[in-house]
């Protein structure tokens, strides 16, 4: 087995006797050490010791029959979940040296599904971006080039799956996360809907809207991974109480393609979104080109309205930094985070740490925030920027009622090099297509549709009603099972 194969396939490898968890750990840790210099893609490494001793012990829990879904697959998670036995940053020179007293509940179920998480990856500091270039460590880097960004804030995690570190990584997605990384990467990632899967110790940006999500090469793997992380947790009030169904088993009862599995199934397309002003040319014939994939399979098209969604970026960038403004209160210096060295009293201490600790675009948010969330202008943002997010909201619910699911852009560009941004609002502005989900709590696929002229990858965005993972994920498997784009790898991922 190569270190080339998807998370499937090396399950089979091991159940198979063909790889070890020893090998495909010692793999994943030597890979990730020789790419670090080019795509900066983690914050931090277990010790090789450490994770080959965890590698060994799941060979021999498999060598006495014990089947954990995941046993002995070598992982990475998004430096905003906490850990025990690896420091959390946050990509932030706040939390450097922090190390949590307890694991996220994500992190840990996954380690009790088997899977060996072999460090911390790259990310935009607490969160807050679209290419991953605001971290304290320096941007992570698109495995399909180098000089290019690869997409935000999960961007390590993308890049680590794109460049066949680890099969599989997670992420989370407060405004697009999860979707634009993997868009950019030419990976698959959900975001689940707000409240399918515990939030309990991922590091808090915006409340209401985060949420956890994965990075696999296929929508088949990544529901693998769903069924483990997904359902209740009592220690987070915001996860919610419904049945987690057999993603995994239902994918493999579909029929295949050739006997047009969508038959039924209505998928929805929003032509303003493609009329939209600077959507690249090729994303928009690649799109077309799947939608077409999308009827030969069997579903029918239909055409949807959004109204309001192009309130949805002005809105998002009120009520997320609204949030953010409140959740990094927390940072003192005294409780948590950086404490400045020269202080005269405990206010310039507090000013002077936190001055010291964030980075610009945390700093910009948390300014924005504070300013929207004071006296006297509360009601003119942040209550207008809720009163639209509902408009969003039923915007999108009322079109998932005319359809299953709704097929868009993930991004309206393909990944950009790295400081061509040249102000924050373009930034925000990558974040047209992404945004209007996540205001509306929905669960949200990327999977990769083809590559542009500069051979980089783009993704399709599908959007389904709330806790239908299962749709998203069988639309998506059956598509790959029909093309072949999810194979393409990186050819810096065969070094
Ligand atoms: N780009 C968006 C932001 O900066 C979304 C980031 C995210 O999903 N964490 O807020």
């Amino acid at each position: 087995m190569t270190p080339l194969s998807s998370l499937s396939e090396l399950l089979a490898a091991l159940a198979q006797g063909k790889a070890t968890a020893q090998s495909l750990v010692a793999c994943a840790h030597a890979r990730a050490k020789a790419l670090q210099p080019t795509l900066n893609a983690f914050i931090s490494l277990a010790e090789p010791e450490q994770s080959a001793a965890a590698a060994r012990r799941a060979d021999q829990r498999r060598a006495h029959g014990v089947e954990a879904p995941l046993l002995g697959i070598p992982i990475a998670h998004k430096d905003l979940f906490v850990t025990t036995d690896l420091p959390t940053t946050a990509a932030s020179r706040m939390l450097l040296g922090y190390r949590s007293p307890f694991d996220a509940t994500v992190v840990e179920r996954l380690a009790a599904a088997g899977a060996i998480a072999i460090g911390k990856t790259n990310l935009d500091e607490f969160a807050m971006g679209s290419g991953n270039e605001h971290s304290f460590f320096g941007p992570a880097r698109n495995p399909w080039d180098p000089t290019r960004v690869p997409g935000g804030s999960s961007g390590g995690s993308a890049a680590a799956v794109a460049a066949a570190i680890v099969p599989a990584a997670t992420g989370t997605d407060t405004g697009g996360s999860v979707r634009q990384p993997a868009a950019h990467c030419g990976i698959t990632g959900l975001k689940p809907t707000y409240g399918r899967v515990s939030r309990y110790g991922i590091i808090a940006y915006a409340s209401s809207l985060d949420q956890a999500g994965l990075f696999a090469r296929s929508a088949w793997d990544i529901a693998l991974l769903l069924r483990q992380i997904a359902g209740h947790d009592p220690r987070d009030s915001t996860s919610v109480d419904c049945p987690v169904p057999d993603y995994p088993a239902i994918l493999a009862t579909l029929p295949p393609p050739r006997d047009r599995p969508l038959v039924g199934w209505r998928i929805g397309i929003v032509p303003s979104f493609l009329a939209a002003d600077g959507v690249q040319s090729d994303i928009l014939a690649a799109l077309e080109a799947a939608r077409r994939t999308y009827e030969q399979l069997g579903a029918a098209i239909v055409e949807c309205t959004l109204p309001a969604a192009e309130l949805a970026i002005p809105a998002y960038y009120i009520i997320a930094p609204a949030e953010a403004s409140s959740n990094l209160a927390r940072y003192d210096g005294v409780r948590y985070g950086h404490r400045t060295e020269r202080y005269d009293d405990l206010f310039a201490m507090y000013c002077q740490s936190r001055a010291e600790g964030f980075g610009w675009e945390v700093k910009r948010r948390i300014l924005i925030g504070t300013f929207v969330l004071s006296h006297g202008y509360y009601d003119a943002y942040y209550r207008k920027a809720q009163q639209v997010r509902r408009l969003v909201t039923d915007g999108y619910r009322s079109a998932l009622e005319q359809c299953d699911l709704l097929l868009t852009p993930v991004t309206a560009t393909t990944a950009w090099p790295i400081g061509a941004k040249a102000n924050p609002v373009e930034e925000y502005l990558a974040d047209l297509f992404t945004i209007g989900p996540s205001l509306a709590g929905l669960p949200a696929l990327a999977h990769p549709i083809g590559f542009d002229a500069a051979g980089l990858p783009i993704g399709a965005q599908i959007i389904g009603r709330p806790f239908d993972e299962a749709r998203l994920l069988a639309a998506a498997h059956i598509y790959q099972q029909a093309t072949d784009w999810h194979r393409a790898l990186p050819p810096l991922a065969h070094l």
